[in-house]
């Protein structure tokens, strides 16, 4: 039989799949997961909406479907959607893109990732920098693509990078810059100046920010900041984003890459023979989203501001302490003052036992060797209903008791 010591297999209880050298391992949502559904405690691990996304949206993939967009929309997307990411992008930040040649729709923001880190890097010499803790795919990516992943560490309250750290990390064999703001699962946004700074270190060594913006409508201190829109970012960027998270639809998977048109010439190539192509019917229906006047992008922000004002002060109320995020669905808190050294144990023990809450012990978004130093503390995801959100609150003082 094929020797398949060096290949990617399943976690010993199936539910999680390990890299070679086990060093990702993504057994932990679902894990939890199946302990929310098991004990009837409320889920806020997974990051997914409990509320439906706007009509407008919803009803267009109808219509779609009922006009007979189901068979396969062109590889790069269709025009219709290509021109309105284009225009949303001119329109919230000011960036002009050929929506024929500077434009792709990808199957999520994952298949956008995954095809431009293929593309991108090719052998272990290759390094692919990431804040730490990331979301958790792209250390699968980057170990799929045969690329050195190095880190540069987020630390708590803000969880902004030293730039001094950024730059010894940065070298001669990056290649590329993975960024993802605002963050997941931090929270964090981060501050023009790091923006700036991965923009020269880009210069300086000539490697590519790949940039995951995917939470770019749900900022709670003013607008974002794409990295593209910087001076001299955009002829080296690959600006990623997706209509899951705005518009509540993370089960349709459509998102997009735009950039320089010869980075998308590479990105596509690979990306022809990951999917070939992204859902028909739901094109049109984003198209309809990023179209929608601004009171529904600032409504959205606003929501989930208040989301997590009610989840943070649930947290608070427990004796957490609460690292308050800037964007995203997302609020990381210290499980220390309550006593809880292992947060790994605590999420599957007291927090799920005791307060009837499921959340993501940090440990799952950074690599084996830092694990220690993120041993305390907690993801909880705020985008659920506020009724949701009260419940977990009102849950979660049974901890401080
Ligand atoms: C949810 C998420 C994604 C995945 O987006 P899809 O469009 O569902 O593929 C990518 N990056 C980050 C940071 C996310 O939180």
């Amino acid at each position: 039989m094929r020797d398949v010591a060096g290949a990617w297999r399943r976690t010993a209880d199936g539910a999680g799949l390990l890299s070679p050298d086990g060093a990702v391992a993504s057994t932990i949502f679902a894990e939890m997961t199946a302990l929310a559904a098991r004990t009837g405690a409320i889920n806020l691990g997974q990051g997914f909406p409990d509320e439906d996304g706007p009509s407008e949206v919803l009803d267009a993939a109808r219509e779609a479907i009922a006009g007979g967009a189901n068979q396969y929309a062109p590889g790069i997307g269709i025009a219709p959607l290509r021109e309105a990411i284009a225009d949303h992008q001119s329109r919230f930040y000011g960036i002009a893109l050929d929506p024929d040649t500077e434009v792709v729709v990808t199957t999520g923001a994952t298949e956008a990732l995954a095809s431009a880190l293929l593309a991108l890097v090719d052998g272990p010499e290759d390094e692919v920098v990431v804040f730490e803790p990331y979301y958790d795919s792209y250390a699968a990516c980057v170990a799929l693509s045969g690329a050195t992943l190095r880190t540069v560490p987020l630390r708590a309250p803000d969880f902004q990078p030293d730039l001094d750290v950024l730059a010894d990390v940065v070298n001669e064999r990056t290649r590329v810059i993975l960024v993802n703001n605002p963050h997941n699962p931090t929270g964090a946004v981060f501050d023009r100046a790091v923006l700036e700074e991965v923009v020269r270190l880009a210069h300086a060594r000539d490697a590519i920010v790949v940039t995951d913006e995917v939470y770019e409508h749900l900022t709670f201190d003013g607008p974002h900041v794409p990295v593209a829109s910087l001076p001299g970012a955009r002829e080296r960027t690959l600006t990623i984003s997706s209509g899951g998270k705005t518009f509540r639809t993370t089960g349709w998977k459509i998102g997009w890459i735009t950039g320089p048109a010869e980075l998308l010439t590479a990105v596509v190539t690979v990306k022809q023979f990951l999917t070939y192509t992204s859902g028909s019917p739901f094109q049109p229906a984003i198209a309809a989203g990023l179209r929608l006047p601004d009171a529904f992008f600032d409504g959205i922000a606003q929501d989930m501001r208040r989301k997590r004002d009610v989840l943070g002060a649930g947290l608070r109320a427990a004796g957490f302490e609460v690292f308050e995020p800037r964007g995203s669905y997302f609020t990381v808190a210290d499980a220390a003052p309550l006593g809880a050294t292992d947060a790994q144990a605590f999420c599957r023990g007291e927090l799920v036992e005791r307060a009837g809450v499921v959340a993501i012990p940090i440990t799952a978004f950074v690599t084996p060797g830092r694990r220690s130093e993120y041993a305390t503390l907690v993801r909880f995801a705020a985008c659920k209903r506020v009724e949701v959100l009260e419940e977990a609150a009102a849950r979660l003082a049974s901890l401080s008791g």
